[in-house]
């Protein structure tokens, strides 16, 4: 048989197909008889092998530098219990392996580092336990699997993640209208009202573009509550800011501003187009029949134009003793500030 300069060849440590086995124990017996000054240097301090001595009762009688480099302890465990820096369910595994003839138990460690995963073989002489391991490191698949798992759970949590944006941006959309909106009318509210008229003055101003508004104002409603009963004067104001929006252009802003007061900001328009908007609104309410009410209803319009130095205080202002007058002159009708 041809021998490669090697020096050692696969019959003799117990390649495969081969009936020799390398005799391990004759070299630890030479070991022990020449060297065990190396012997006791290596397993005791260079050694990565984990050595742990222990009683019947998991006292820790000794350990060599490994277990202490191991678990990065900063003291000699010795004397202490091995039941202190091991997982419960390995603990359990120690407790009913019973040590015969090297049998291999993996215990997990808990240690400030995290957990560390490591094959013993056990031996039982003489009231001891003698527990020889050696840390396995994971291999490349190992790695590149647990890598992919972990992409995996990542995407997922994306996933999850993007889910939860969009629910979160749709909640915040319906409390934003919410916010903005007359619940009985679904037009916007006073508060909404201002915040628009405030922001088309600022554009009006700085574009140099005209801006009215319209107040409008249900006639002798208190009437219309008294003789056919709130829900019915419900439906009326539902009805009458049903009117407003329908005559409306988008840019304009329909509010109900109180009880039976309504507000429209009309960017773009002039007090002679808002009085035109005013006067569609009141013919067709007044033409409008209610189930329930026999009489016809009317509204009150009070148009105010914005002008150079009003603000939205002064423009409701204007708006409002038109409005007034509007009531005095009669009601059902339109009076341009
Ligand atoms: P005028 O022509 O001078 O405006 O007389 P009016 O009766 O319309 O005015 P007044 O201010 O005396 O009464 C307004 C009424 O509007 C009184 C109030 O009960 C009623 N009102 C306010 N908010 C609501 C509401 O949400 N639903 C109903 N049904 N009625 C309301
Ligand atoms: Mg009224
Ligand atoms: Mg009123």
């Amino acid at each position: 048989m041809g021998r490669s300069g090697t020096g050692i060849h696969k019959e003799d440590i117990g390649g495969s197909g081969s009936e020799k086995v390398l005799d391990g124990e004759r070299t630890a017996d030479l070991l022990i008889e020449r060297h065990p000054g190396v012997l006791k240097k290596f397993l005791g301090t260079f050694s990565d092998v984990v050595i742990l001595i222990l009683d019947e009762e998991g006292r820790i009688h000794g350990c060599n530098r490994g277990f202490v480099r191991l678990l990065d302890l900063d003291s000699d465990p010795t004397g202490g219990r091995i039941g202190d820096f091991l997982l419960p369910e390995s603990l359990e595994a120690l407790t009913v392996s019973r040590g015969d003839a090297g049998e291999k138990v993996r215990l997990n460690f808990q240690s400030p580092s995290g957990i560390h995963s490591i094959t013993f073989r056990i031996f039982n002489e003489g009231g001891e336990r003698i527990l020889f391991g050696e840390k396995i490191m994971p291999t490349n698949t190992d790695l590149i699997l647990k890598i992919t798992e972990l992409n995996n759970e990542m995407a997922g949590m994306t996933r999850d993640l993007h889910r939860k944006n969009r629910e979160l941006e749709k909640a915040n959309v319906f409390i934003t209208n919410m916010m903005n909106t007359d619940y009985l009318t679904g037009v916007a509210n006073r508060r909404f009202c201002m915040e628009a008229l405030n922001r088309a003055i600022s554009a009006a101003r700085r574009h140099e573009m005209v801006l009215a508004i319209v107040m409008a104002d249900l006639d002798h409603f208190k009437r219309v509550n008294d003789n056919y009963g709130h829900d019915t004067g419900d439906e009326v104001l539902k009805c009458f800011a049903n009117v407003l929006r329908s005559c409306s252009r988008l840019e304009d802003v329909v509010a109900r501003f109180g009880g039976e007061e309504f507000v429209i900001v009309q960017p773009h328009n002039d007090r002679i187009g808002s009085a035109a908007y005013a006067e569609r609104v009141r013919h067709i309410f007044q033409e409008m029949c209610f189930e329930k009410i026999p009489d016809h209803l009317t509204a009150s319009f009070g148009v105010a134009q914005f002008e150079k130095g009003d603000t939205s205080d002064s423009l409701i202002k204007k708006a409002d003793d038109a409005l007034y007058r509007a009531k005095s002159q009669g009601r059902n009708r339109v009076v341009t500030a």
